[in-house]
């Protein structure tokens, strides 16, 4: 027992030195896959070892290898940060160790994903009856929710598709934006629709989906019919308009699911919820706590405005389950894939509990105001071109010709005074930036600037 204390404290304190590393620490990691598999490689070991030894060699180990995705100087791909209370809550999550398929195994679990599926609707602005299912992330969100639209939609067209398959099913159409992202047509893929269901309309210069061409697409009658939309495009962070899109998919019968990752957050923001008007008539919708709620991974939330047709889809029934009576308490199982489960609520309802509606709120303006204050920033540098629109958290930005762009972008990253990624837009390489961390400090983007100043000088950009 004194030994299990001790090995915790001293994890504890192994977390905390590393968080308070993260505001001088490289954003980087240093180590080579070399070293990463000298340091962490070998073969199994053949007997047991000191459970605090394992855990100091572990972190030792790691620690080079780890990219300082909590610093408030990354911006790379759309990763948030971890709230302190989300954190904390996850530490109990692990110590509890529940398995919250079901409610008579994991009742607080239960209870907890009850309130924060309240909460999630409210502050998202979509219908009382909406059903959450609480995911690894969108990528499972977009398989549930899909799941639940391909059951639903079949069934309307006179098929059980839980029954027969989708063998000799009545052909399903999909009708989304060149600009989808990608897990949309991997969720397709494992759910058994085929790439020739999949009818792409174009986009426009910041990835919103041409509204004319869907609309002309879906007079085409065909049924049954699943629109994907999106919310927060991920290089730029553009918005589809949802009213023109939720106007022609109910005029033709179609399912509306909504890509919303990050950019659903925007309802949570009186200043910005004018982005997703008209979201809340999809039928479902995909998104992530793990991203701008800042919960630590992983941690994605499946909504769906149809709950029969949500659980429908994922609940399974055995005799030696105790399965919650109908209204009774929920059995988390029934809402997601998974069947044995972490309790992922506890992390997303003590995000919420300690930002409130308000905090939700400041924490996405304030990611915002930083991206606008990079666009501005960064335009001023030499030969700079700031690409997209910025209507959210996301910036674009390029250079003279793409030799340089990446030349800059090379320079910042390997400075180690911050950490984004790079794309491709418009045919062109382009810098991404995208603040989703709670803990981005306007210094954090005054320094990141400097770096990129620095990085104009040193390669000489035109
Ligand atoms: C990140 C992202 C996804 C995938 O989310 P995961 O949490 O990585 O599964 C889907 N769509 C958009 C727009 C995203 O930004």
């Amino acid at each position: 027992m004194g030994e299990e204390r001790e090995l915790l404290e001293r994890t504890a304190r192994l977390a905390r030195a590393y968080l308070d590393s993260l505001g001088t620490r490289p954003v980087p990691p240093s180590a080579s896959t070399d070293e990463l598999r000298a340091a962490l490689g070998g073969p199994l070991p053949e007997h047991p070892a000191d459970p605090a030894d394992v855990v100091d060699a572990l972190a030792a180990a790691a620690e080079p290898g780890l990219m300082a995705t909590g610093s408030g100087r990354f911006f790379g791909f759309v990763i948030g940060g971890a709230l302190p209370a989300a954190l904390a809550a996850d530490w109990l999550t692990a110590t509890w160790d529940q398995n919250a398929g079901l409610y008579a195994v994991a009742p607080a679990a239960s209870v907890v994903e009850e309130t924060a599926e309240g909460w999630i609707r409210d502050l998202l602005g979509l219908p009382d009856r909406t059903s959450v299912g609480f995911v690894t992330g969108c990528q499972m969100a977009h398989v549930t929710c899909l799941a639940a639209a391909r059951r639903e939609m079949l069934l309307r067209a006179g098929w059980d598709v839980d029954e027969q398959g989708l063998t000799g099913a009545p052909p399903i159409r999909v009708v989304t934006g060149a600009r989808r992202h990608v897990t949309v047509d991997r969720a397709l893929r494992l759910l058994g629709i085929g790439r020739v269901a999949l009818h792409t309309v174009g986009a426009d210069d910041q990835g919103r989906l041409d509204v004319d061409e869907l609309g002309a697409e879906l007079e085409r009658p065909a049924s049954p019919t699943i629109v994907v939309a999106q919310a927060g495009e991920v290089n730029t962070g553009a918005f589809d308009s949802f009213h023109p899109v939720a106007d022609v998919a109910q005029a033709a019968g179609a399912w509306l699911h909504v890509d919303g990752a990050f950019g659903l957050w925007a309802a949570a923001s009186p200043q910005l919820r004018h982005l997703v008007d008209g979201a809340e008539r999809a039928d479902s919708w995909a998104t992530d706590a793990h991203k701008w709620l800042n919960v630590p991974y992983d941690s994605g939330l499946a909504l769906c405005a149809h709950p029969e047709a949500h659980r429908a889809a994922m609940s399974a029934h055995a005799d030696y389950l105790m399965q919650a009576e109908p209204g009774a308490a929920r059995d988390p199982l029934d809402w997601t894939p998974e069947f044995s489960r972490r309790a992922r609520g506890f992390t997303v309802y003590a995000a919420l509990r300690s930002l409130g509606r308000s905090g939700v709120a400041a924490l996405v303006e304030q990611s915002c105001a930083q991206a606008r204050c990079f666009a501005a920033e960064l335009e001023r540098l030499r030969g700079a071109e700031i690409m997209n629109e910025v209507v959210l958290n996301q910036v674009l930005l390029r250079f003279a010709d793409d030799a340089t762009t990446a030349a800059v972008l090379r320079h910042v990253q390997e400075s180690g005074r911050a950490w984004m990624s790079g794309t491709t837009w418009d045919g062109r390489d382009a810098i991404r930036i995208s603040v989703s961390n709670w803990s981005t400090s306007d210094d954090d983007v005054d320094r990141t600037v400097r770096a990129f100043g620095d990085a104009v000088t040193a390669v000489g950009a035109r």
